[in-house]
């Protein structure tokens, strides 16, 4: 076959891909790629870099080979190779032209409205969300949740730390249920609205009208329910709210920055009814998915840099996908104000307040606190010589962290803790880290934990 059957070969398996695929994902992966030979039943398909190859093979290798099938039925495999020269970062080298200046203003203000009916904001979709095997199983929950509301799963309960797509995928699909069912009334509700709701209500003895008008909703979006930790007049209100909707088969969708039996002093009643429809957590993007994330912001705010700045940010941005924006938005301004892009020097210079060091550290004095806030404690209660169970277990977490995020000696470590030795240090360490070996729940408190101590955001 000749370049030109290649071409078009191709292009016919991309419009096709480009409606199984969303379109952040269709151009982080598809783009700059081509048919390069088809001989003997073998096509090559080349790809601009070792990621977009080992991506391509892992999630994409079915649905490329069988569209390729149906347009040639000669042909039974592919395979994807790295294109040796990469002539696209040489012409991304070059200084953007006015055009593409202009674009990029005119874009960067583009101002979305939050609607005043939904509380949603149209700048969140599916179309931008970037999905990789950190997310995949809240995507894919969010996404048939859109499709039937209120009998796929009731309630959808999406967990996960700071930064990482939990308002986004909530919003993306009250927006898509919105295009979908347009005489569904959506409502998207911060937790600590609803919550100052519940009181102002109270207060101004309106408790009832407040709950009719939240019963005239149809699906309920409920973000960041931790706040609801303690608050329990505002958990007997949603309570009851929950029930009536649930009996009416209307859709509920929380999130939070934990699993349910990890808020703390959260009503039973509640928790079990947090668990019983659609769990989902949302983990931390793996390098190559921090890549593709920043390829796909880079595009869709019309931005152009380089692999390597691209890369800098991923390796030193890790945990927290509003951080890397936050990178790109410095950048942007400094190719606006110029007029070209910052080379990979520039970057860093710009970036450096952004990445700190690349290895951030932690503290006995920041695992302290966040180990108590993340258990309700007061970082004195951490301290105290008690056996209180509610106190034991957080206090050896501690310890475990100390020993492995500050590789402290284990005599320190107990001096750290009043009347503690290292004996009762040794014992922590090893009971947690046999516990982290069976007990799933442990373990996501334990990365969640880490999470918050590595994070800008919350520190
Ligand atoms: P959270 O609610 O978990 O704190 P957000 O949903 O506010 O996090 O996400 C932080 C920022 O990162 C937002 O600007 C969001 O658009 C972006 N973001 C998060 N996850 C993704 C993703 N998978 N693809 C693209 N952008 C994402
Ligand atoms: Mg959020």
């Amino acid at each position: 076959m000749n370049s030109k059957d290649n071409k078009d070969l191709w292009q016919s398996v991309l419009a096709q891909v480009q409606f199984a695929v969303s379109r952040a994902n269709f151009a982080t992966w598809f783009r700059n790629t081509e048919i390069i030979s088809n001989q003997n039943g073998k096509v090559l398909i080349s790809v601009p870099n070792s990621f977009s190859k080992e991506w391509l093979s892992n999630k994409y290798h079915s649905l490329i080979l069988k569209i390729l099938r149906s347009l040639d039925k000669n042909i039974r495999m592919i395979e994807f190779v790295v294109k040796s020269e990469a002539p696209q970062l040489i012409k991304r080298k070059r200084a953007p032209q006015k055009k593409e200046i202009i674009n990029n203003s005119q874009l960067q203000f583009v101002e979305f409205k939050i609607d005043q009916k939904t509380n949603l904001n149209p700048r969140y979709t599916f179309e931008n969300f970037v999905v990789g095997g950190f997310n995949e199983l809240a995507h894919a929950a969010a996404w048939a949740i859109s499709e039937n509301p209120g009998t796929t799963y009731n309630p959808l309960f999406i967990y996960g730390g700071v930064g990482l797509g939990k308002t986004h995928l909530l919003q993306a699909t009250g927006n898509r249920i919105v295009n979908l069912f347009p005489n569904k009334r959506v409502k998207y509700t911060p937790s600590e609205t609803f919550i100052s709701g519940i009181v102002e209500s109270i207060r101004n003895h309106k408790i009832e009208e407040f709950k009719k008008e939240l019963r005239k909703i149809d699906i309920l979006i409920m973000d960041d329910v931790q706040f609801f930790a303690g608050k329990e007049k505002t958990q007997e209100e949603f309570f009851h709210i929950f029930n009536s909707f649930y009996q009416a088969q209307k859709q509920i969708i929380l999130s939070s920055d934990r699993p349910p039996n990890a808020i703390p002093a959260l009503e039973e009643r509640l928790k079990s009814r947090f668990e019983g429809g659609m769990i989902a957590d949302i983990g931390v993007p793996d390098f190559e998915t921090r890549v593709a994330i920043l390829k796909a912001k880079c595009e869709e705010r019309n931005i152009n840099l380089n692999q390597d700045i691209l890369e800098y940010i991923a390796t030193n941005i890790q945990r927290n996908i509003r951080e890397m924006e936050g990178a790109l938005n410095r950048l942007a301004i400094y190719q606006k104000i110029n007029q070209k892009e910052p080379d990979f020097e520039v970057a860093k210079k710009l970036l450096r307040n952004l990445v700190l060091s690349p290895k951030k550290s932690t503290s006995f004095k920041q695992i302290l606190r966040i180990v108590s806030a993340f258990y309700d404690l007061s970082e004195k209660d951490l301290l105290l010589p008690t056996r209180r169970k509610e106190i034991v277990k957080p206090r050896q977490i501690a310890m475990y962290l100390l020993r492995e995020e500050l590789k402290e000696s284990y005599p320190a470590i107990g001096r750290r803790f009043q009347g503690k030795d290292h004996t009762t240090a040794i014992y922590a360490y090893e009971k947690i880290a046999k516990q982290l070996e069976e007990d799933d729940n442990l373990l996501t408190e334990i990365t969640l934990i880490k999470q918050r101590l590595y994070n800008n955001n919350s520190s």
